[in-house]
């Protein structure tokens, strides 16, 4: 039996209906919100990897601008998918949710080896994130309907890319749902 943890990533205010707003996060919403109700009555763990970028410094806004300012409102998860007290929250300054964080050493110690991709954005910090998670031996499933980015073809190329070079499942939630 697959251990898993689900992994939120950016479902921040800023990615949803701020600095950085994609229309098309509304459709995951739901279906994550869920994913954490089900996930939270089973025991697995779950884990929202976020951004918190250090202001003026961060890489990420020669290319984006500013977003997630650590702190900020615009860097807090949106109410709709709100943390629990026994969920897990890492902090990011790059795409990936391992890069420099303690992502990889929570995974060990809960006893992960499979982990279970949503959020923002599937061609960007899913797919950064779901790199690192490959490099580190672990097991990937990517639910198609819990993550999501800003163009239809941005998203199935994510998708595509993920399944071929990191060998990530790619899954219906309810699909999902039914082997847990
Ligand atoms: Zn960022």
């Amino acid at each position: 039996m697959a251990k898993y943890a689900i992994v939120v990533i950016d479902m921040l205010k800023d990615f949803v209906y701020g600095a950085l707003k994609c229309e098309r996060a509304q459709r995951i919403i739901p279906n994550i919100k869920r994913l954490l109700e089900e996930a939270r009555k089973k025991g697995i763990p779950i884990i929202y990897a976020n951004d918190a970028h250090v202001p003026e410094v961060d890489h990420e806004f020669k290319l984006w601008g500013p977003h997630a300012i650590k702190g900020t409102d615009g860097a807090t998860v949106i109410d709709e998918l709100k943390p629990q007290p026994k969920d897990f929250i890492i902090e990011k300054r790059r795409y990936s949710g391992f890069y420099e964080t303690g992502l990889d050493m929570l995974l060990r110690e809960l006893g992960v080896d499979t982990v279970v991709l949503t959020g923002l954005h599937t061609n960007i910090c899913v797919k950064h994130t779901a790199s690192d998670a490959f490099n580190r031996g672990y097991n990937i499933i990517v639910l198609e309907d819990c993550v999501e980015t800003f163009t239809d073809e941005d998203h199935e190329w994510g998708l595509k890319y993920m399944k071929r070079i990191y060998g990530a499942k790619i899954m219906k939630l309810e699909e999902f749902l039914k082997q847990i």
